[in-house]
């Protein structure tokens, strides 16, 4: 590392901006501790091009054009490109915020297989993280209906929007063959009243960036905040090598783009939080994993869950006023169903989902097709089936030392295949949306079966036992005393709602545990010695940062694009 430079004196450095990072750094933040934050992307421009149907995220320039990582099994090369940006995949998600349900934390068997996956600590310990997640990201919706729905000991922050007509049709649908359709809690802003701008419910929403800032991603709700509260991020700034010595983490060796600058920064902890793939990329490529004594299950149980779309074709457009309806869940089927043989225990989520994007259609379809079928896209509707997945110990990353990339870091590769049970799972749920989707009018059906990891999750498990999980309850990294994990890497099961919630109570909870270390040893610490040297300056926050609750410039007319991501 000859000609790299040092800065030392950080109370924290956080690697990676999205849920975990974020919202561990909110606690390290608000504890006054004094945080630093590297970013391998940038900030995601927000105007008028976010609606245009190129702003789907697999088409931004925030995704690696030519896949990193490479696949062994499962998946899809081509759909394997990791996101690097400020906020990280919150900035295109779908705003689903949904936590996991009580039984998910002591997950059926037919779920943990042999994999020895336990969760450390009860959903009761959770359940304040989550709580607060859910304030700082303003979610909006109803409790009360979902039939899992877990203990809240708070009310959801708004209500949610009025239905659209086509999730009425669903809501109809569902209610005729005797579900109970519940609205989805969405971390969107309906309110007009803080001088921010209101949702506009425009068709690009999951997949996309908000072009006025309504979805509460990471990057909106989050970092500015924390930006004017003294956290200092430095963006296009990849983290490399994690350095260790003597049980600690004492450097992390970091490169700046475009100009390819190394840089050491030290703090007394790190947390990583570089998402599902990236930082198990990080500890392996750093070998920490020697370190580590259930070194061996660093990297495996990998899951995604195991996703789907099925689409309904109408004969009349299913939502005539062209706008979001991405809005209700279905949970009936969550922990099985009498009507469902195989497999027994826990199946999985409906949700309902918006038509999807034209652009993708357009290039995903075989050659000329998209064009054809572009006009009928209006015609289509759909539900996303969100099955369990097993933690298997064959589901996992691994490095090729002799495949570098331009960073110097060693390739990716990703081992993934389904179980049986995993699709059995999927192949229940698809048939149950099959017959919404019919009920509420749809004559056709498309079924896209999702190949992407954007569900990714459970490459450094927590756990008690420490011979098989890599991470103590608090996500500190076995065998080095100030190394924590806030992603979702985290996570020994997966359950069967969206992760982000999850991941963000989690970083909540690891950034806490941080900061009452950290105050604790300053407090034993004798007088003068509390604080480390200080060897730095504080840099200037970026001047393109987004003011605190500033909204951004609101474009004159959303196009009428339809558009979805995978989720
Ligand atoms: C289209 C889409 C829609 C989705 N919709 C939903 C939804 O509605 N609800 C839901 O709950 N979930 C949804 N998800 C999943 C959810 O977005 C992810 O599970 C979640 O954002 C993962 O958070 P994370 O903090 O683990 O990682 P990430 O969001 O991946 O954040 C990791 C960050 O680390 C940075 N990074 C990576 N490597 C380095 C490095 N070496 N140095 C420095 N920085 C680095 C990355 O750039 C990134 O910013 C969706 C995902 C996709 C793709
Ligand atoms: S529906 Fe459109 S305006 Fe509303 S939060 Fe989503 S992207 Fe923003």
């Amino acid at each position: 590392m000859g000609d790299g430079s040092t800065r030392e004196g950080w109370d924290v450095l956080v690697i990676g901006s999205g849920f975990g990072g974020a919202m561990a750094a909110h606690a390290a933040v608000s504890a006054g501790l004094r945080v630093l934050m590297v970013e391998r992307g940038g900030w995601v421009e927000r105007g008028p091009a976010n609606w245009e149907p190129e702003g789907v995220w697999e088409l931004t320039p925030y995704v690696a054009a030519a896949p990193p990582y490479r696949v062994l099994a499962g998946g899809d090369g081509e759909l394997v490109r990791p996101c690097h940006c400020v906020g990280g995949l919150s900035v295109f998600y779908g705003g689903v915020s949904l936590r996991l349900r009580e039984r998910d934390l002591d997950p059926d068997p037919a779920i943990v297989g042999d994999s020895r996956a336990a969760w450390p600590y009860r959903y009761a310990d959770l359940e304040p993280y989550y709580a607060r997640a859910e304030q700082i990201l303003g979610v909006a919706g109803e409790a009360g209906v979902d039939p899992t729905e877990p203990f809240r000991s708070t009310p959801y922050v708004r209500p949610p929007a009025p239905l659209a007509t086509a999730s009425r049709r669903i809501e109809h649908a569902a209610r005729s063959l005797g579900l109970t359709p519940f609205r989805l809690p969405l971390a969107i802003h309906y309110a007009d009243d803080d001088g921010r701008a209101p949702c506009v419910a425009c068709t690009t929403c999951d997949g996309f960036a908000c072009a006025i800032g309504a979805k509460n991603d990471v990057a909106t709700a989050v970092l500015p905040a924390l930006l004017a509260r003294g956290l200092v991020l430095e963006t296009h700034t990849a983290a490399v090598r994690l350095i260790a010595e003597h049980g600690r983490i004492t450097g992390v060796e970091c490169v700046r783009e475009p100009s390819g600058e190394r840089v050491i920064y030290n703090a007394r902890v790190v947390i990583l939080a570089a998402g599902a793939l990236a930082s198990p990329h990080l500890v392996l490529a750093s070998g920490l994993e020697r370190l580590n004594p259930a070194r061996d299950a660093v990297g495996r149980y990998l899951m995604r869950h195991c996703n789907a779309i099925v689409y309904g074709i109408f004969p009349r457009r299913p939502n005539p006023e062209r706008v979001f309806h991405k809005q209700l869940g279905i949970h009936d089927y969550y922990f099985g169903h009498p009507s469902v043989a195989q497999p027994q225990g826990p199946l999985g989520a409906i949700q309902q989902l918006s038509t999807p994007p034209l652009a993708l259609v357009r290039e995903r379809a075989p050659a000329g097709l998209g064009k054809l079928i572009a006009p009928a896209i209006e015609h289509l509707t759909g539900l996303l089936v969100i099955a369990a997945d097993q933690p298997r110990a064959e589901n996992h990353v691994t490095i090729d030392p002799d495949d570098r990339d331009r960073l110097g870091l060693p390739r990716l590769v990703i081992t993934h295949h389904y179980t049986e049970r995993d699709l059995a799972a999927r192949r229940a749920l698809i048939r149950v949306a099959r017959r919404i989707l019919w009920r509420a009018g749809a004559r056709w059906f498309y079924v896209h079966r999702i190949r992407t990891f954007s569900h990714a999750a459970g490459t450094l498990r927590i756990g008690v036992d420490p011979t098989t999980s890599p991470l103590d309850e608090w996500g500190r990294f076995r065998g080095l005393e100030n190394l924590y994990v806030a992603d979702a890497s985290f996570m020994p099961t997966s359950g069967a709602v969206n992760p982000s919630l999850t991941i963000a109570a989690h970083g909540l909870r690891c950034g806490e545990r941080v900061a009452q270390v950290l105050t604790a040893r300053a407090a034993q610490a004798p007088h003068g010695a509390q604080r480390p040297r200080v060897m730095w300056r504080r840099r200037p926050v970026r001047a393109d940062a987004p003011e605190p609750g500033a909204t951004p410039a609101r474009p004159t007319e959303p196009t009428q694009q339809t558009a979805q991501g995978d989720d």
